[in-house]
């Protein structure tokens, strides 16, 4: 294990583990992940739709409101025509909730079973939330992903929605280390031909201040 991974777990050090492949302890309630800084899993899902997944691989502490607004963008839509996959990662005294930060383009549905019963059907679109707090990008969302004229669609529509707000709105450029266009990146991964997918990455104020404009856009852009 490198330094920056040891780092995630609190300390510079060389320690002792034991690895377990389950991340998700999600039989917890959200109050009790919250409370012991554990991971859990979530998906809201009918069973059989097969149109849109809404994704946020990193909420709770880990992209705070990310969890939320995927959940409210199923939500306007309704069970039939979304399904919602989140995932909620707490810090717990010391140790930050950046250490469940699993990288979109390394997530494995082995390892999040309600993802894996998903996973294989072959949705048309997915749509994932993000949030970063790079110093001086805070009003910012990029709009990325695999889907070229989906992403130009719900970047435009966003651009809308957030006139005369602070926010900025731009579409990821190539190679752009947030634009979520590899095939891999579980956006792509989870649709039927793996480009199908947008990735929403959002600034902190984008997400403190406007996590519902957002939603009802993003929600607005799919319908
Ligand atoms: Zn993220």
């Amino acid at each position: 294990m490198g330094q920056d991974g040891r780092e995630r777990l609190g300390t510079s050090a060389e320690f002792g583990g034991i690895l377990d492949t389950r991340i998700a302890r999600s039989k917890l309630t959200d109050q009790e992940a919250r409370d012991c800084g554990e991971f859990v899993e979530r998906l809201q899902d009918n069973g059989s739709q097969g149109g849109l997944i809404v994704l946020a691989p990193h909420g709770g502490d880990i992209e705070r409101r990310t969890d939320e607004q995927a959940e409210h963008v199923a939500a306007r839509l309704g069970a039939g025509r979304a399904s919602a996959w989140v995932c909620r990662g707490y810090r717990c005294g010391d140790l930050k909730a950046a250490r469940w930060h699993i990288t979109s383009d390394d997530i494995e549905p082995r390892s999040f079973p309600a993802l894996g019963t998903v996973f294989g059907r072959g949705f048309a679109d997915a749509v994932s939330f993000h949030g970063f707090t790079h110093d001086g990008s805070e009003n910012e969302i990029i709009v990325g992903g695999g889907a070229d004229d989906l992403k130009a669609h719900v970047a435009a529509v966003l651009v809308r929605a957030v006139a005369g707000t602070p926010l900025t709105v731009r579409i990821a450029a190539p190679g752009d280390p947030l634009g979520g266009a590899e095939a891999r990146n579980i956006v792509n991964r989870i649709t039927a031909y793996s480009r199908g997918g947008v990735q929403i990455e959002q600034g902190p104020l984008a997400r403190d201040q406007y996590p519902l404009v957002i939603v009802d856009a993003v929600a607005h852009a799919y319908r």
